[in-house]
């Protein structure tokens, strides 16, 4: 009887974070019935990935106590997507506090399963279990949900802080040449302001990315064929293998989110508009932008004659979960232009993103390049109008814009100035038929549409697996072959 393998997740608590693994853990268990599959967060993101699994799954979900209050955070704040930015920091640095619970019921699991072969998976934000794999000879991966380019930049300008020794605006990765120049205004506010001994370099420095070097790979939800610079980045860098397997991407259902619109609803809005003609505008799953920003952006809608569905919250400054003014925040009589001409969407705080970028009727993603949004714009050769805004998602708007060319940057960060012009020109490059880089930057996005297609070919057809179906199973083969096997084993 082939042997089992239990697959231990452990996501941080953010949507962006859940949701790939989530998308991981079911493509594992695709793949084999001997896999016994764990999902361990805590206990508010358990309830609701309870809601997010298919009713046949086998997949095991394990609650890890944590109680916010205890971390100076208001009651039950166990989500990225609940807080205000600036206590995003406090419930990273109060995730620290996993790691006893997180030893614990890792031995549990080794003294109850001894024969089963382990192999923990965990996030970029928890480095430290990695720690806990090694002292208990457990088989361990980081899994990013950031591209490998991102995270390469990312993960340089924090260990050298490059900035601080320069008066320049743009300078060089002493690490990561293959990135050219990074500008200074494309640092995420909290790298400027970092001198070392803040709290996000002492979490980032410290606690998280040395921890990595005691890991046994890194797997990428990313696609080798154009994220390679940046994965052979990891290679070098930690000399331990780098597997790329993606896009894993959630396809349907829940989202761990009650829509702020019925996707029906959307789909059918979506269905009357002629085909690429609508630009699809949302920052994620927590982001928003400063009160000024939005009312240009809502004026650059308007002025731009294209159809739209924006996925708004409330401006910066104010509480992320209370009613949207739409009278106040959005440009006088918009709502009621757009219900008279039917031109757009207003949707609240949460769309139904895939099922939006897969309908043929959309033409344009204007994003803060998170990620998980860009590969699922990309997988369905939608290109990108970037707004990037924090962490990594200003180097992933720089890969797509300079080296895969399927983007137009719009805007840098949360407090920058934009102008409705340029939005609306910008609008324009992309999705117009008169522009010849538009017509280069869609036929790009339909280019990497193919890449990833072919990266996920699992070979049924023709006996030739793709980059990233080759990547999944050298990984779990590596885990499978391990020597860091069974409890029995280490005895
Ligand atoms: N998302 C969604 N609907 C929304 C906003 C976000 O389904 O209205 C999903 C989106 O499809 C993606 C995730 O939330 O899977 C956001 O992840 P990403 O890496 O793009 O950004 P983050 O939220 O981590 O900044």
């Amino acid at each position: 009887m082939a042997e089992k393998q239990s697959i231990i997740l452990f996501p941080f608590m953010a949507q962006g974070h859940i949701i790939p693994f989530l998308a991981l853990a079911l493509n594992l268990e695709q793949k084999s019935k001997n896999y016994n599959i764990t999902i361990i967060n805590t206990p508010h993101n358990i309830q609701k990935l309870k809601t997010s699994l298919p009713p046949n799954s086998s997949i095991n979900l394990l609650t890890i106590p944590f109680i916010s209050s205890d971390h100076n955070l208001p009651p039950n704040t166990e989500n990225t997507d609940t807080v205000p930015y600036n206590l995003v920091i406090k419930l990273i640095q109060a995730s620290l506090s996993l790691k006893p619970s997180f030893k614990y019921i890792i031995q549990n699991i080794l003294t109850q399963q001894p024969n089963h072969k382990l192999c923990i998976i965990s996030d970029i934000f928890f480095g430290w279990t990695s720690t806990v794999a090694k002292e208990l000879g457990v088989f361990h991966v980081v899994f990013s949900g950031a591209s490998g380019y991102g995270l390469a930049c990312y993960y340089s300008l924090w260990m050298n802080l490059p900035h601080r020794f320069t008066d320049s605006d743009e300078f060089p990765l002493s690490d990561f040449p293959e990135a050219r120049l990074i500008q200074r205004n494309q640092l995420p506010n909290n790298i400027s302001q970092a001198d070392g001994f803040d709290d996000w370099s002492i979490f980032q420095r410290k606690n998280n990315l040395c921890d990595w070097v005691n890991s046994d790979g890194i797997i990428f939800n990313s696609v080798s064929d154009f994220d390679s610079v940046g994965l052979n980045y990891f290679t070098r860098k930690f000399n331990i293998p780098v597997w790329s397997i993606g896009p894993v991407v959630l396809s349907t259902g829940s989202r761990g989110k009650v829509g702020g619109i019925n996707p029906k609803v959307c789909k059918e809005w979506l269905d009357t508009k002629p085909s690429n003609s609508v630009l699809f505008v949302c920052f994620g799953s927590m982001n928003t932008i400063s009160a000024t920003q939005m009312m240009q952006l809502g004026t650059a809608l308007e002025k731009s004659g294209k159809n739209f569905i924006w996925v708004v919250r409330p401006p910066i400054g104010f509480d992320i979960n209370s009613e949207f003014k739409y009278e106040e925040w959005l440009p006088l009589g918009f709502m009621e232009k757009i219900v008279e001409t039917k031109r757009g969407i207003i949707v609240n705080d949460w769309a139904p993103q895939v099922e939006i970028l897969s309908h043929g009727s959309v033409s344009a993603f204007l994003s803060h390049c998170g990620w998980n949004s860009v590969l699922e714009s990309l997988s369905h050769g939608v290109p990108i109008l970037g707004w990037p805004m924090a962490a990594e998602q200003f180097f992933n708007c720089k890969l797509l814009e300079e080296e895969m060319g399927v983007c137009v940057e719009v805007a840098r960060g949360k407090s920058c100035e934009v102008k409705y012009e340029d939005i609306v020109e910008k609008i324009e490059l992309v999705m117009g038929e008169s522009s010849e880089s538009g017509v280069k930057i869609r036929e790009n996005a339909c280019k990497i549409k193919d890449m990833i297609r072919n990266a996920v070919k699992d070979g049924e057809e023709d006996g030739v697996k793709g980059s990233s179906v080759r990547g999944i199973d050298e990984f779990l083969s590596a885990a499978g072959k391990s020597n860091k096997t069974t409890l029995n084993d280490r005895e």
